[in-house]
């Protein structure tokens, strides 16, 4: 199966996957087993890009969540998905005319797709259309507008949910299980090494208005997310040292690579790399008193892989995006709690340990994270 980073480096030269609960099995292989008669979220798409169109495809195997709308700039790729998806008119928006989802009673919540700085605007809009919200990573491009969304979502009662799908994936689960079950003994140390090589310098991940940043917005925002939920702690420093070997790629504002550090109250430590520079980066090791976990690739699309101090993990693959959508379809209609939190005070804390990082390696200083 093809990784995350394997499709965007083939992408970048034109346009640019506890122990595993029988719950998320069952939803991940829902059409092939069992009939569902219970609720289902009916959600439409933001942005028909690369990333909500691998969403679109998944979301053909969920049993909760059906994409049923659309919402685009391009009347030719609203035209396309309406003929694939079987989307009516009536459930198809352009950016002008969405906040009119608001009187359409067959649409739940929208997924909004779109580059990072522009889901700030997207999502407050949709929260005011009175739709539930799924917003990609990051949730937008600093702590602030993040609190923003939070807060307007409360505001209009609706949920906002970040697409963190490794919060559900098996291998991951199973880790984090065994470190809360103390399998693993006190945890010492993370390394989390996210990065490949960027192709097209003209695409929007390489543009700060649009990207807010550079690879940390984009990929190393997993090794943040994937310490927190490895070491099961909140940071409470880091230090940070950028460095730039294309100045011209990588312009002021867009991060090129990006050594961090964290320190945890438990007195744990992490060490993370975050490129746009180098491939091969997809590990997370952790390390233990009583043994270790080590997931490589941690974060691709899948087959994830991993292996403990006890042996192989041995959990099926499931499609990320599909178990994903099942589960959040199950959080948002029926209150259902994940492992792992997918909701907007999540996505504020990884914005908030971003807006951290980046000050350390602008000033050289140990910088305190208070989350
Ligand atoms: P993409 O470029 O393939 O698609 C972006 C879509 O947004 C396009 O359809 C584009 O037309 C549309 N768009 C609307 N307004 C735009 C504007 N002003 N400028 C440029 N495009 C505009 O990007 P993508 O890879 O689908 O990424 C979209 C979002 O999904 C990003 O926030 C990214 O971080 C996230 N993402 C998440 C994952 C994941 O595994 N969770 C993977 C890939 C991307």
């Amino acid at each position: 199966m093809q990784s995350r980073r394997d499709f965007l480096q083939k992408l970048t030269g034109s346009v640019i996957a506890l122990q595993i609960s029988p719950a998320i099995i069952a939803a991940s292989c829902s059409n092939a087993t069992s009939h569902y008669d219970g609720p289902v979220l009916r959600v439409a798409i933001m942005g028909l890009g690369s990333y909500g169109t691998r969403v679109a495809e998944a979301m053909k195997d969920c049993k909760k969540a059906k994409l049923v709308g659309v919402i685009s700039g391009t009347p030719s790729k609203i035209k396309d998905w309406q003929a694939k998806y079987n989307i009516p008119e009536k459930n198809c928006y352009n950016y002008e005319t969405f906040d009119q989802v608001k009187n359409n009673p067959d649409i739940d919540a929208v997924y909004v797709i779109t580059p990072n700085a522009l889901h700030h605007d997207q999502v407050i809009r949709v929260a005011k259309a009175g739709k539930h919200v799924i917003c990609e990573k990051p949730m937008s491009i600093n702590a602030k507008d993040g609190q923003e969304m939070v807060d307007a979502c409360k505001k209009a009662n609706v949920k906002l949910l970040v697409g963190y799908r490794m919060h559900f994936e098996p291998k991951t689960l199973e880790i984090i299980r065994m470190r809360k079950a103390g399998e693993l003994g006190k945890v010492l140390f993370f390394q989390g090494l996210c990065g490949f090589t960027i192709g097209d310098p003209k695409q929007w991940r390489l543009n700060k208005q649009l990207a807010g940043g550079g690879a940390m917005m984009d990929i190393g925002i997993y090794a943040i997310n994937g310490a927190r939920y490895m070491v099961g702690e909140e940071p409470i420093w880091v230090t940070a040292q950028e460095t730039k070997t294309n100045p011209e790629k990588f312009k002021e504002g867009v991060d090129e690579t990006i050594q961090f550090q964290f320190g945890f109250p438990g007195g744990a430590v992490a060490s993370c790399l975050s490129t746009y520079s180098m491939n091969n980066l997809d590990r997370f090791f952790l390390d233990a008193e009583k043994g270790y976990a080590e997931l490589y690739p941690s974060t691709g699309y899948g087959p994830i892989q991993g292996r403990t101090s006890k042996g192989e993990l041995t959990q099926p693959h499931v499609t990320h995006q599909t178990v994903q959508m099942d589960e959040m379809a199950g959080i948002i209609l029926e209150g259902k709690q994940p492992p792992v939190p997918v909701d907007g005070e999540e996505g504020v804390k990884d914005l908030k340990i971003i807006d951290a990082i980046f000050f350390a390696a602008k000033t050289g200083q140990k910088v305190d994270i208070k989350l």
